[in-house]
């Protein structure tokens, strides 16, 4: 079974929410037929690629060419949540504190901060209409003991890193936000935000073309030879030879790419569901008040959002397998559980749903690697928090493939992608690793 995954050719969008209301049509570069010397070439036009491409461009004059397989924002930018959210990899804060100290997690905490900001900035700078007027999110609590754990992150946030959230009781919850006999209360973290994943990877592939960068759509990369100081990248009707190359492939890294990221992830896959227009009469039946994002405790997640359109976004990890019957029962699982938690949306019809694969790293981090004596670079490990990640590591690949320092806080950041010890048993893990979640989510 495959553990990373081949981006195919040319394919449509994922039929989306988000495809369906903010899709544009195709960038205007088009193909690549022939071949293109350059001095820097992108490969995956999602927010990684775009942003580093933007950044380039912007800051130092470097016009680079960005290839993509299918479409801009094929990949998780176009298909994400819409969730832009502080956050690295999956360690837990105290596991960054343990890790590097008080003060290389608060580097950590800073970086992930910076990041959305930095998606503020370029919806602002760049007039991308794509934000929600809704800021922050509600870290729901699943059960009663996690209301003590988010009490315990409330200290630990203020203390270690100086930032400020607020603690939500579960009656507080139930009058102000949503009335689910689920949650126990919550933690606001403000800051967050949230938007339209596809608008806003369109209005990246605009304002990095605008300063002067290249997007090609339906280019994969499918061969990579090095000639001299050169890389010779084979696409199906030319090729690109060119001094630096970025790796900006996400959860869809095909193995063959490179020996810098072949076999150092895992993709695991994320899903959603998109409902019919809720009622108001039902909303008002489920306490639902609020637009903001909503994210609960468990380790497998469940994230949810009311649209502008009153649509209910619902979404959770799940599934090992992309294939048809996965798909219809993921499908059929998510609606069951959305009625669970609001009953009165049994029956409410779905109208969407889709999947994407996320990228983890071996110790479930985010790398900003370098490869063949700095010639080729990478972000990858975002482990399904990436919107703002993504975009920030943009800004770091192009300052680092300027010669120009960059992470130098933070150390861990910018090592090489571990290897999985062994390889071929990375689906077994994660399948014991899921069944290992579900126990703790929701037995203790
Ligand atoms: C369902 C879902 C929900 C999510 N929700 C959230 C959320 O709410 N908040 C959040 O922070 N994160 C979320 N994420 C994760 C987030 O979307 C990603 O981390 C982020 O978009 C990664 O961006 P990227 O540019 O690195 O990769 P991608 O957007 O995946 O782009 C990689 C691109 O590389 C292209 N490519 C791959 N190989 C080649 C090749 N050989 N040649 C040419 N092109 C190639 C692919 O076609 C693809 O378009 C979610 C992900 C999924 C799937």
């Amino acid at each position: 079974m495959k553990t990373q995954c081949d981006p195919g050719y040319g394919l449509p969008h994922e039929p989306s929410y988000w495809a369906a209301t903010g899709y544009k049509g195709s960038s205007p570069s088009g193909e690549v037929e022939g071949d293109i010397d350059c001095d820097v070439a992108i490969i995956g036009a999602g927010y990684t690629g775009l942003s580093t491409a933007y950044h380039l461009a912007k800051l130092h004059g470097v016009r680079a060419h960005v290839l993509e397989a299918n479409r801009i924002g094929w990949g998780c930018s176009g298909r994400n949540g819409g969730f832009a959210m502080i956050g690295i990899g999956k360690d837990s804060y105290e596991g960054w504190i343990r890790k590097y100290g008080v003060q290389g997690a608060r580097h950590l905490f800073d970086y992930a901060r910076d990041a959305v900001r930095s998606v503020k900035t370029m919806l602002a700078e760049n007039d991308i209409d794509a934000a929600s007027p809704h800021e922050g999110y509600l870290y729901l609590a699943h059960k009663p003991n996690r209301f003590n754990e988010l009490k315990k992150t409330q200290n630990l946030l203020k203390d270690k890193f100086g930032f400020d959230t607020w603690l939500l009781s579960r009656e507080e919850v139930r009058t102000q936000y949503l009335n689910s006999r689920e949650y126990h209360g919550a933690l606001f973290h403000p800051e967050h935000i949230s938007l339209h994943p596809m608008k806003y990877v369109q209005g990246l592939a605009r304002a990095a073309r605008q300063y002067g960068a290249q997007v090609h759509e339906r280019t994969p990369v499918q061969g990579w030879e090095r000639i001299g100081a050169l890389h010779k990248l084979h696409t199906p009707k030319g090729s690109i030879k060119t001094r630096r190359v970025v790796i900006a492939t996400g959860g869809y890294t095909p193995d063959y790419l490179h020996p810098a990221v072949s076999n150092k992830l895992l993709n695991v896959l994320s899903n959603v569901i998109v409902t019919e227009p809720v009622s108001e009469e039902k909303l008002q039946q489920c306490g639902w008040k609020t637009h903001q994002m909503l994210v609960d405790t468990r380790m497998l997640r469940f994230y949810f959002r009311l649209l502008e359109d009153k649509r209910v976004l619902f979404g959770a990890r799940g599934g090992i397998v992309d294939d048809a019957r996965s798909n219809m029962k993921t499908k059929a699982w998510l609606l069951k559980r959305l009625s669970d938690f609001f009953p009165a949306l049994e029956g409410v019809r779905c109208d969407y749903f889709w999947r994407g694969h996320v990228d983890i790293a071996r110790d479930k981090y985010l790398h900003l690697g370098d490869a063949e004596g700095g010639s080729v670079h990478y972000a990858l490990g975002y482990a399904g928090t990436g919107v703002a990640a993504s975009t920030y590591s943009g800004k770091q690949i192009a300052d680092r493939l300027m010669g120009k320092s960059a992470l130098a806080n933070i150390p861990k950041l910018s090592t090489p992608l571990p290897r999985f010890e062994i390889p071929s048993l990375r689906r077994l893990a994660q399948r014991a690793a899921y069944g290992y979640y579900t126990i703790k989510d929701e037995w203790f």
